[in-house]
């Protein structure tokens, strides 16, 4: 049984996967390539990230294919239910990297209260010769402990960074379109488990109440924050945006941010990912990533794991 990790899979799962009997291939094919490979090659199962597509006439075209593994969350590169339909096993790793998106949301929240954004890009320019005026520019920051974070979209990573926002003496408020209330677990080091219920509340209210706003719900139709919403915020609000381009009105951001409703933004994601607006990249009240939420080293390796083992269980269940 062969195995393309077409966009690459951690040393642990290939372990894995070679003790229970695959052949493991991590070279990268190209995506035009990819049916000539899949069937010279007889893949049976293919694993991708975001890179590699998996559309309905690449599954055509190989018949050989049995699973396709999606190491991450979101499928929009896979037509999952033409897969599906084909009888096609379709698997992914919805919670391997919740709890690196969720430390990426206060590396930007941290970091937002106390202008690391934009000292980050004048230091390098006049560090040696204006510390003393930088040094007033960027005194009078604020701290998180005992601010209001509103996080949007109480799923699996929200609830992460409730745990982390807890953890550091904040006030969490969630809202959520199918979670009603929720009991945050947090686990310590030492094995002290401390439950905390959070309630949701309806969008409009978090976003009057929230000192800082996060956001953590799949791709929507339309924005969830635009200028309507921006205008209801908190005066020095703080935005963050790890989960999907497109949720937050990138224009009515920007508005938002020069006229210093918004005091600063953490975006990861972007409306038109691989290339955002200029006016996005250029706004030096916003603090860059390019898309690196789940991009952890440990996130990775629990991908890997986790692939693997639903792989071989997949397979153990046929030949039972
Ligand atoms: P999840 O499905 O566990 O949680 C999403 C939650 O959002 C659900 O509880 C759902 O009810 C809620 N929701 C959906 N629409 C809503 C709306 N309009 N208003 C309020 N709540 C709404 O998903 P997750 O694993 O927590 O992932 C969240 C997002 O993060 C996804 O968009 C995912 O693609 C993105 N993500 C980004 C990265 C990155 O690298 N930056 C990595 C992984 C996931």
């Amino acid at each position: 049984m062969k195995v393309l990790a077409n966009d690459g899979i951690s040393r642990s799962g290939i372990e894995l996967l070679e003790d229970a009997g695959f052949e493991v291939i991590v070279t990268k094919v190209a995506q035009e390539q990819l049916p000539k490979f899949l069937n010279e090659e007889k893949i049976e199962v293919i694993c991708v990230r975001s890179a590699t597509k998996i559309r309905k006439e690449l599954i055509d075209a190989c018949p050989s294919l049995k699973i396709i593994g999606r190491g991450g969350v979101g499928m929009d590169n896979i037509d999952v239910d033409y897969a599906r339909k084909k009888s096609l096993h379709v698997i992914n790793t919805p919670t391997a990297s919740s709890s690196s998106v969720a430390e990426l949301v206060f590396a930007h929240l941290f970091g937002g209260v106390r202008y690391l954004y934009d000292s980050n890009r004048n230091m390098p320019l006049t560090g040696d010769t204006e510390f003393k005026d930088l040094k007033k520019n960027y005194s009078g920051g604020s701290e998180l402990r005992g601010k209001t974070l509103g996080i949007i979209g109480m799923g699996r990573i929200g609830s992460e960074v409730a745990k982390i926002a807890l953890g550091i003496g904040m006030k969490v408020i969630g809202s959520d379109d199918h979670v009603g209330e929720t009991n945050i677990t947090l686990e310590f080091y030492n094995d002290q488990v401390v439950q905390v219920p959070i309630k949701t509340e309806p969008i409009g209210d978090l976003i009057k109440h929230s000192d800082f706003i996060t956001l953590h719900v799949p791709a929507q139709n339309k924005p969830l924050l635009g200028k309507m919403e921006f205008d209801q915020m908190k005066d020095g609000v703080g935005i963050i945006n790890t989960s999907r381009g497109g949720v937050i009105d990138e224009v009515a951001l920007v508005e938002a941010l020069a006229d210093g409703k918004v005091s600063f933004a953490g975006l990861d994601v972007f409306e038109n990912e691989p290339t955002p607006a200029v006016q996005i990249l250029m706004d030096q009240r916003i603090s860059l990533s390019p898309h690196i939420g789940a991009a952890t080293k440990e996130a990775q390796e629990r991908i890997g794991i986790e692939l693997a083992q639903q792989i071989i269980s997949i397979y153990q269940k046929e030949t039972a």
